[in-house]
């Protein structure tokens, strides 16, 4: 079974986070990795209304840190079947990354890219604002620009994608304040966060990984 790491509004706040899996992950990621050191390909998939520069901007900064080539998607509409019918404008993140999941082989990752509200169920909130969500572990996140504020909003982006691709290897949050998969709790603290923590970036290493 999958799990869902969601960031809420601006802020990393995952919920449904299941403790059992990050030490079988990290066994499981090394295991692999003894055998091949050989990632799958990394996509992006940006969704209408997202300006192309920013895209590339979160393919350049990425490509430094992940070691299997990144291709580029062109832009297409957000599945008509992600319209959050409750609140209007919104579409449900959940939704997206199961349809991103299904465009590529299990061995891929694919992340999505967009400037559109997106929204999960928390408890009590069946739409609440998320910043993005993924799969712990699994193939396929999304990142949302609509909570990102201030000048360094693309600074931002990049932090919340690396943050969901993250959870797609299986790390799950971190107790470091200055590492990127830190949960949020509730506040924004993306400009506090400076990199990988020594344990996140000794994780994502053995799963190939290029981290200095
Ligand atoms: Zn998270
Ligand atoms: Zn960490």
């Amino acid at each position: 079974m999958k799990y869902l790491f969601l960031c809420v509004m601006g802020f990393y706040g995952c919920f449904a986070c299941s403790n059992l899996s990050a030490e079988k992950a990290t066994k499981s990621s090394e295991v692999k990795h003894k055998k091949t050191k050989t990632k799958g390909t990394l996509y992006l998939q940006p969704f209408d209304g997202l300006p192309l520069s920013t895209t590339r901007n979160v393919q350049e900064q990425l490509s430094h840190l992940y070691s299997a080539p990144i291709i580029l998607r062109p832009s297409i509409p957000l599945p008509q079947n992600a319209v959050n019918l409750e609140r209007e404008g919104r579409f449900h993140a959940d939704t997206l990354i199961r349809f991103l999941s299904r465009q590529v082989g299990s061995s891929d990752l694919i992340i999505g890219l967009t400037n559109q509200d997106i929204t999960t169920a928390k408890i009590g909130n069946s739409s609440w604002g998320i910043m993005g969500l993924g799969f712990c572990p699994g193939n396929a996140c999304i990142a949302s620009t609509f909570r990102l504020k201030g000048t360094n909003r693309l600074e931002k982006l990049y932090k919340v994608a690396i943050h969901e691709l993250g959870h797609t290897q299986g790390l799950q949050h971190c107790p470091v304040n200055s590492c990127l998969m830190r949960d949020a709790e509730g506040k924004d603290h993306l400009n506090e966060e400076k990199g990988f923590c020594p344990s996140c970036k000794n994780y994502l290493t053995k799963a190939g990984w290029n981290l200095k």
